[in-house]
């Protein structure tokens, strides 16, 4: 697999078009009239893109926001964005309002050496996620036609078989961006030699998503600490009633067989013991801490409770490799930030003792960026939480499979 250093040290990207896949899906406060809340993914983007203009190349970057349904959405343009990237790259964004179409082609042709443009949202075009080998196809010819050299660079979208991350690499030269590399290397240092103990902390919203990650990491972990959404389903499978706290039903039997596969394997599987309950989904909500086993039939778990942040704590004291995928809970409300607080701050206590510490999960990410930790302070932030979660489970992800062909 060829990687975007072999193609500058090369040194013959000089007026050659690039055309990057980047990963500038970032959270956008749409009633803040489209501020971005949390530029982690456009700083990770930056490296690829920067190294690749210094080299002189003609740099177009391609990306997607948000889920807008195959047509344009104002909402969703990544306009903003290309303010972002500029400001952060210090040299002019070029930006096109459209994909394929007349903007992008002219755009493209106004670029000299070393200079970089951002095309629309992706997804506004249907042929970007379509099942339709042929309608991605189409939409894939139109974007090669741009470029004369492809670099997948969006870590967070390799898992899709999507036009821009899966089609494209199989109509032009192309090689592998540094950020994918680097989000390849952590996950290998993860699977292959984890230092132990190696710790988990699970959290989140659906216990379905993670359902499959759980099994291979109990395979390669020593502690999985679970809590937030997830963990309700998993107190259930434990005889406790959760009220009104999401549950996954369906998934209980299998929750269960996991609880019993741990039990063979030797792994512990740590719960919660106390949780901080609210009568309703809100910042202003009546809320209070109670133990598990007391969890009132009408109210909802929005948080793990003080002796819960403890005990955690105290189960990722001595851990060498720590992996943290989804909020134990709901930290976009102030009352039910303490728990991913003090889950941040013990990872980073593993970090400062030398320890190896991974976050994955665009929203624990988020979390951990709010309460005004620096990256620097873990060492690795992923910026795909969903193409982690593939790998760990040991699935081929089409757009890294696709560069080796
Ligand atoms: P990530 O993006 O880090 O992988 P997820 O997308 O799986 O995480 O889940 C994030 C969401 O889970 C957050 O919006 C958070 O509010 C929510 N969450 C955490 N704990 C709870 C809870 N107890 N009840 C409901 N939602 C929760
Ligand atoms: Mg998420």
């Amino acid at each position: 697999m060829k990687t975007a250093q072999d193609l500058i040290s090369a040194g013959d990207l000089r007026g050659k078009r690039v055309l990057v896949r980047s990963d500038l899906n970032v959270p956008l406060d749409l009633d803040g009239g489209g501020t971005i809340t949390d530029d982690g993914r456009v700083r990770a983007s930056v490296p690829t893109i920067k190294a690749l203009s210094e080299a002189g190349a003609r740099v177009i970057v391609c990306a997607h926001l948000g889920r807008p349904k195959g047509a344009p959405e104002a909402r969703y343009s990544l306009a903003p964005v290309a303010r972002r990237l500029q400001e952060l790259l210090g040299a002019p964004v070029a930006f096109a309002t459209d994909t394929v179409g007349e903007s992008a082609r002219s755009t493209v042709r106004g670029l000299q050496d070393g200079q970089v443009a951002l095309l629309e949202n992706l997804r506004f075009n249907v042929g970007e996620t379509s099942k339709d080998d042929a309608v991605r196809g189409a939409f894939a010819d139109g974007l090669a036609s741009l470029a004369d050299v492809f670099v997948s660079d969006g870590f967070g979208v390799v898992h899709r078989k999507h036009a821009s991350v899966y089609d494209v690499a199989q109509r032009l030269p192309h090689a592998i961006g540094g950020l994918v590399q680097t989000e390849i290397d952590v996950l290998k240092r993860l699977t292959e030699s984890p230092e132990r103990p190696f710790v988990v902390v699970l959290g989140g919203a659906k216990v379905a998503d993670k359902l499959g990650v759980i099994e291979s990491l109990l395979k390669i972990a020593d502690r999985l600490l679970i809590g937030g959404g997830m963990s309700y389903t998993f107190l259930v499978a434990q005889g406790y009633e959760v009220g009104k706290s999401i549950l996954d039903a369906p998934r209980l039997e299998a929750v269960k067989g996991y609880l019993q596969l741990a039990k063979e394997l030797g792994v512990e599987i740590v719960l919660p013991v106390d949780v901080v309950v609210a009568n309703e989904f809100t910042a202003d909500a009546e809320h209070r801490v109670v133990s598990v086993d007391k969890i009132p039939p009408d109210m909802e778990g929005m948080d793990i409770g003080p002796a819960t942040q403890e005990l955690f704590a105290a189960k990722l004291s001595d851990a060498r490799t720590v992996f943290w995928n989804g909020p134990v809970g709901v930290f976009e409300l102030a009352p039910f930030a303490e728990g991913n607080r003090a889950i941040a701050k013990a990872v980073v206590s593993v970090t400062k003792a030398g320890g190896l510490t991974v976050i994955g999960g665009g929203d624990s990410a988020a979390a951990v960026r709010q309460f005004g930790f620096t990256d620097d302070q873990f060492g690795h932030i992923s910026t795909g939480g969903g193409a982690s979660l593939e790998y760990l489970e040991g699935k081929a992800l089409p757009g890294l499979t696709v560069l080796e062909g």
